[in-house]
């Protein structure tokens, strides 16, 4: 009978907390070099032997909390931070990676001014051709480069940046936020 092998990710959602090391351990473990890096292949039989008895280790299980305090609070600060807008009339929300939010979790900003960088971002992107604006100049830039390139003139790529801050700024200004 052949041995089913079953990936590394795998495994640690059957067994959750087990380290690499305890993976390469298990009898029949295979490890090799893939396209995109490490892998490592466990035969299902093993990790279903192990599992009627696994207990996660405790460090794990505090790990999975703390993650998940930090959600909660990310989640709170989020909603704290979310506003009504009075041009469409949505209830606005931080981006779940917003780094208003991460700021003033990590004490670098007040709710307030994080609500302001909240409030600016979506007026920026939702209420003003913002996202059009940067979009066609960094075409228009793009276009140039590649007529550059074309003729032979090297370039680094600093003024598709210089572009953007110049249509950005411009938008801020008429913002007056
Ligand atoms: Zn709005």
């Amino acid at each position: 009978m052949t041995q089913e092998y079953i990936t590394r990710t795998e495994a640690k959602k059957i067994l959750r907390g087990i380290t690499d090391q305890e993976l390469l351990a298990m009898p029949g473990a295979m490890h090799y070099k893939g396209l995109w890096g490490d892998v490592v292949k466990v035969p299902r039989s093993e990790v279903e032997k192990l599992a009627a008895t696994w207990k996660p280790p405790e460090s794990y299980i505090r790990e999975q909390q703390r993650l998940k305090n930090e959600r909660q609070m990310f989640e709170r600060a989020r909603r704290e931070a979310s506003f009504l807008c009075e041009l469409c009339g949505e209830k606005v929300k931080p981006q779940s990676d917003s780094t208003a939010v991460l700021s003033f979790l990590q004490g670098r900003l007040s709710l307030e001014e994080c609500r302001r960088l909240v409030k600016g971002a979506h007026m920026r992107h939702k209420h003003t051709d913002y996202d059009m604006l940067i979009g066609a100049a960094a075409e228009k830039r793009y276009n140039e480069i590649q007529k550059e390139r074309r003729e032979g003139m090297y370039y680094d790529g600093s003024d598709v940046k210089y572009e953007i801050q110049q249509v950005r700024k411009k938008i801020l200004r008429g913002l007056k936020l």
